[in-house]
C-alpha cells in the first residue's frame, strides 16, 4: 500500500469497519480465534507470513488509537494481549516476539503479535509485513492443529 486508504476519515470513525461489523467468529477468511477474551479475540492468521503470526482484535465499540481507552479498558485489553503472547512465546519458542499496534490500513484497535525465529526475513529489524493478498496460506491441518494447541497454552495459563 503506497496510500492512505482513501475513507481513511470513515474509518477513523468506524464507518466501514470490517473489525466492528465482522462479529467475533470462530473462523474467518483471515484466521482462526484461538482466544475469546472479555476485551479482545486472538486470531491464528493463515496467511503464511511467518509461523505464529497472531492478531488480538479490541472488542466492544470502535476504537482507533490505544488511548481511547479508559484505564480499565487498557488493562483488560493489555493484559489479554500479554496473555496471548505468552501461550505464542511457549508453544513457539521464537528468539523474540514483536508487539505491532499499528492500524494504518484498518484503523481499529488491534495488536500483531509476529514471533521472529533465527531464520526470519530481516533479522535485527521490524517485520516486513507483506500484504497478506501476496502470500499463501497455511494448510488448514496445520493451522487447527497450532491452534488448538495455543488455546491449550493459553487456557493452562488462565487456570
Ligand atoms: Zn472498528
Amino acid at each position: 500500500m503506497s496510500e492512505w486508504p482513501a475513507n481513511w476519515a470513515d474509518l477513523i470513525r468506524g464507518v466501514g469497519c470490517g473489525m466492528c461489523t465482522g462479529g467475533r467468529p470462530e473462523s474467518d477468511q483471515f484466521g482462526v480465534r484461538v482466544f475469546t477474551g472479555r476485551w479482545g479475540d486472538a486470531y491464528l492468521q493463515r496467511a503464511d507470513v511467518q509461523r505464529g503470526y497472531t492478531i488480538v482484535i479490541w472488542r466492544g465499540r470502535h476504537v482507533t488509537e490505544p488511548t481511547e481507552l479508559d484505564q480499565a479498558e487498557a488493562a483488560g485489553y493489555w493484559s489479554e494481549v500479554h496473555l496471548v503472547a505468552g501461550a505464542l512465546i511457549s508453544h513457539y519458542q521464537p528468539l523474540k516476539m514483536n508487539y505491532e499496534t499499528l492500524g494504518n490500513s484498518l484503523p481499529h484497535l488491534h495488536t500483531h503479535l509476529l514471533p521472529r525465529y533465527q531464520a526470519d526475513p530481516r533479522p535485527g529489524r521490524p517485520f516486513p509485513l507483506p500484504d497478506p493478498a501476496t502470500v499463501g496460506l497455511i494448510p488448514e491441518g496445520q493451522l487447527l492443529a497450532e491452534a488448538a494447541a495455543i488455546r491449550s497454552r493459553i487456557g493452562h495459563s488462565v487456570a
